[in-house]
């Protein structure tokens, strides 16, 4: 017998012994029952020293000969686990596709019939329902048995390792091919007589492939005649593999060859040198919008794929347009492959298999593409790294940038992290020497950043009016100079929230300690946070009144002002309500690209990567919203959204102009972003973190605890109380504060009350203590949902 450690994707932390007659190499899949199901586990190690009073339990199936997951992605994997402190199979799950998981269907006959000792009479249930002639579905045998299922499967592992019973497991990866009809066109030496109905549909069929799938034309044609020329020969219709294409890649390449400008010529040079000799190193790609990022990225992974070595690049999801797509298509051809959020199981498994074969050396994709099974590669290139989606909100909550610099440095690869208004992470970083500084201060062909004007909205006359005078008269201009408009309106739906004016009563969520939204097209209210509607009251529940006031205004009520202010316009409204439908951000694109729009208007959403040549002027209506949120992160969060989106202004030869509306204008997060001065800002915001004790000078980390009753979780929280004591009493405050146990920001959330701990330590090392402390001493009631955050984003 042999004994290995597996890891399972299970909270508790730490591999499990099981055992096997196989010899079975570290990496390989194997299925075990654990509890009372089924997990697909990965091998660890061998175990070292195997515990004689224990009782191991065998490995079910060893599901492939040889690893699938490279020694390297191993290791990462422990780094995760031991960083952001969860299981290594958590840690595992996180990095893999889901169709690695084995999906299981059982089959099961008798093989003979024995006098069961101990029996409590499941057994002799079991063998009627069983026939030694037939499979049968295992799960079919326990609903007829209908018996606690934790019984059953105690037996069916007694009765099948007694070889009394026999288990047959077929396993169904969720990788199956998708197969839909064909119209096949067969070779014609001679064309039969068609009725003209039967010609058109030839004439639709000869302009297609040889063979397409069905639904292409059948609304075109009607199937009876399709089965009229299937009679007569000339096509076949029959089931093929739908080959499913993740983005209509154009038919042909057409490298845009750029003659780059002095700074960009020094960014790559400097990184092709690290490339070249093999050495791990980090750069920080410092380029005001718009100056030619991306064209470093392209000759940097050029160089790589000359070299023979491979490539990834992450991007954030809302940056993976096809548009980005067709620009590195023409640079690289077919071999790149792109890991997105839309892909389906299987597509995303026969992506990582390709990858994995070395079919596909360049990959590009958002967060989770870090993980991807790329060997010997050459550079990770992180594009807007400042990015908060780059974090993943669910355990393990890993940051990707961070993932790349900790996977880089295990491949001896160059790191590029770029961004117009760097993380100050990123930037503490570079000052302290660990990063490596580029930058383009310059757009090419010497297009100007556009000029920007701040409105003092203290000075309007009217304060119940959005738009200024200033904006509303540039927006005139524009339109009658038929050049097009984006409007930031940072907050969707109508309005924030909506209150009774007689009695005060304010609408909120039930599950949640939020107020609703007013959604004024679906004319409901909404949370944003669990989604929970209601129809908008026509009167108040409460005291009968008909008057209502409305809270700060979303996009739909610009929309609508707009709609009054420029009857004539074509306003498009882009937000996440706007944008549900897969393809909705393409025909947006699309509808800008052509002029059929004057004027966008959208959330954050709009922000980023438009890149329109007629776009001549930006208006933020209001960049308040993002400061006044109470998050350390607020004046960074401003600074970058406001630089982003007047970066969308004077793309072309003509110039652009930025109108922002505050309150606030001589705040430095709005002053320093009017003039693009990242360093400043910077400057200014890395002295205040300090004297918070922030990041990125200080390090965070956050317990979130939650339960259904809030005394409940009141009391078990509290027995952090004395362990946290007992850390504030050892570690000086100017090395480490604790916060909490206290009741979060967001106290309720979908029904559950949430309490949380956050710790701040002047080194990771500290915090890891820290949190390793409470791992062990706070024993919770397993009701208690905890989680646990290193390196939050999200204090609320
Ligand atoms: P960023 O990634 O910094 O926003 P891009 O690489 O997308 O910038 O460049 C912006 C635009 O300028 C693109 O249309 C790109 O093709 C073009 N461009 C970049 N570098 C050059 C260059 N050296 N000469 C001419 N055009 C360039
Ligand atoms: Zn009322
Ligand atoms: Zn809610």
């Amino acid at each position: 017998m042999k004994y290995y450690d597996i890891a399972l994707p299970v909270r508790l932390p730490k591999l499990f012994g099981y055992k096997s007659s196989e010899e079975i190499i570290k990496g390989c899949r194997v299925l075990v029952s654990f509890g009372n199901s089924f997990h697909t586990g990965i091998v660890w190690q061998e175990t070292k020293t195997v515990d004689s009073t224990l009782q191991y339990k065998g490995i079910l199936e060893v599901v492939d000969e040889q690893p699938k997951i490279a020694a390297q992605l191993l290791d990462l994997a422990d780094w995760i686990s031991k960083y952001y402190h969860c299981s290594l199979g958590q840690a595992l799950s996180a990095m893999l596709p889901s169709a690695f998981n084995i999906q299981l269907q059982q089959q099961v006959r008798l093989l003979e019939k024995k006098q069961i000792p101990e029996s409590d009479g499941i057994p002799e249930m079991i063998f009627n329902e069983l026939s030694s002639l037939n499979w049968q579905n295992i799960t079919d045998v326990k609903t007829n048995l209908n018996t606690k299922s934790s019984r059953l499967n105690y037996w069916l592992e007694y009765l099948e390792i007694n070889q009394i019973i026999e288990i047959k497991r077929v396993y169904d990866a969720k990788i199956k091919k998708k197969v839909a009809n064909f119209v096949v066109r067969n070779k014609i030496v001679e064309l039969p007589k068609l009725t003209e109905r039967q010609a058109d549909a030839w004439q639709i069929i000869l302009t297609k492939e040889a063979s397409f799938p069905l639904k292409d034309i059948i609304h075109e044609t009607t199937r009876p005649v399709l089965k009229a020329l299937e009679k007569k020969g000339m096509i076949r219709i029959e089931p093929q593999e739908l080959n499913e294409t993740y983005f209509v890649l154009p038919s042909s390449r057409q490298e845009k060859i750029v003659n780059l400008s002095e700074e960009q010529k020094t960014a790559v040079s400097s990184i092709i040198d690290s490339v070249e000799k093999h050495e791990f190193n980090t750069f920080l790609l410092h380029g005001i919008t718009g100056s030619g990022k991306t064209e470093v990225y392209i000759r940097a992974i050029k160089k790589c794929r000359d070299l023979g070595r491979s490539a990834l690049m992450l991007v954030p999801e809302i940056s993976l347009t096809p548009q980005m797509v067709e620009r590195f298509f023409n640079a690289f051809g077919e071999n790149i492959a792109i890991l997105h959020s839309h892909l389906n199981d299987r597509q995303r498994w026969e992506q990582w298999n390709k990858i994995k074969s070395g079919e596909c050396k360049i990959v590009i994709g958002a967060r989770s593409a870090i993980f991807a099974p790329l060997e010997n590669i050459g550079t990770i290139i992180v594009d807007e790294e400042h990015e908060t989606t780059y974090k993943q909100d669910k355990t393990p909550r890993y940051n990707g940038r961070d993932i790349a610099v900790v996977r880089a440095r295990m491949s001896n690869a160059v790191v590029v992290l770029g961004s117009a208004t760097p993380s100050l992470e990123s930037w503490l970083n570079n000052i302290n020497g660990k990063y490596e500084l580029l930058t383009l201060t310059h757009r090419p062909l010497s297009y100007n950043l556009p000029t920007v004007k701040i409105v003092d909205m203290r000075n309007e006359v009217d304060h119940k009016q959005l738009l200024s005078k200033t904006l509303r008269a540039k927006i005139e201009e524009k339109l009658e100079a038929k050049e097009q408009i984006i409007l930031l309106q940072n907050r969707r739906g109508h309005s924030s929230f909506v209150q009774c004016i007689s009695c005060g009563k304010l609408f909120s969520c039930p599950h949640c300690d939020i107020s609703l939204n007013f959604h004024s097209h679906q004319q409901e209210l909404l949370c944003h946070y669990c989604g929970h509607k209601i129809n908008m009251p026509r009167k108040c529940p409460e005291c009968g009144s008909y008057m209502f006031s409305f809270g700060a205004a979303g996009t739909q009520q610009i929309e609508k002002i707009l709609q009054i202010m420029f009857p004539g316009a074509r306003i498009l409204r882009m937000d996440s309500d706007s944008a549900r439908k897969k393809d909705s951000y393409d025909s947006m694109f699309e509808r800008m690209k052509s002029g059929n729009v004057d004027i966008l208007l959208g959330t954050q959403m709009i922000a980023k990567g438009l890149d329109f040549a007629n776009v001549t002027l930006v208006g933020v209506i209001s960049a308040d919203i993002s400061l006044n949120v109470p998050d350390f992160r607020a004046a960074e969060k401003t600074f970058q959204l406001l630089t982003q989106v007047a970066g969308r202004s004077g793309r072309g030869e003509k110039p652009g102009e930025v109108i922002i509306q505050t309150y606030n204008p001589d705040h430095y997060s709005i002053t320093t972003a009017t003039k693009q001065h990242y360093e400043t800002f910077a400057a200014k915001e890395l002295i205040l973190r300090k004297a918070l004790k922030y990041p990125p000078d200080f390090k965070i980390a956050r317990f979130v605890f939650a339960h259904k009753t809030e005394k409940i979780l009141k009391e078990q929280t509290a027995k952090a109380i004395p362990i946290l004591g007992n850390l504030r009493n050892t570690y000086p405050p100017k090395q480490l504060l604790i916060l909490g146990p206290v009741p979060a920001p967001m106290v309720k959330l979908q029904n559950n009350f949430r309490y949380h701990i956050i710790i701040k330590a002047d080194s990771y090392k500290l915090i890891s203590h820290v949190v390793s402390m409470l791992n062990e001493h706070l024993k919770l009631s397993s009701s208690v949902k905890t989680s646990i955050d290193i390196d939050p984003y999200n204090l609320m």
